[in-house]
């Protein structure tokens, strides 16, 4: 599933909180585990 840019993600196991740049292919992940979307609000 591609990632769009403006996208927070958030990482469950380090609480990293990043925001897509960029757009790409696939998940983005950290610590081993991709990043889930967060709902912006
Ligand atoms: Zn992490």
């Amino acid at each position: 599933m591609a990632v769009k840019v403006g996208a927070r993600l958030a990482c469950g196991q380090c609480g990293t909180e990043i925001i897509v740049v960029k757009p790409t292919e696939g998940d983005v992940a950290c610590c081993g585990a991709p990043m889930a979307e967060k709902a912006s609000s």
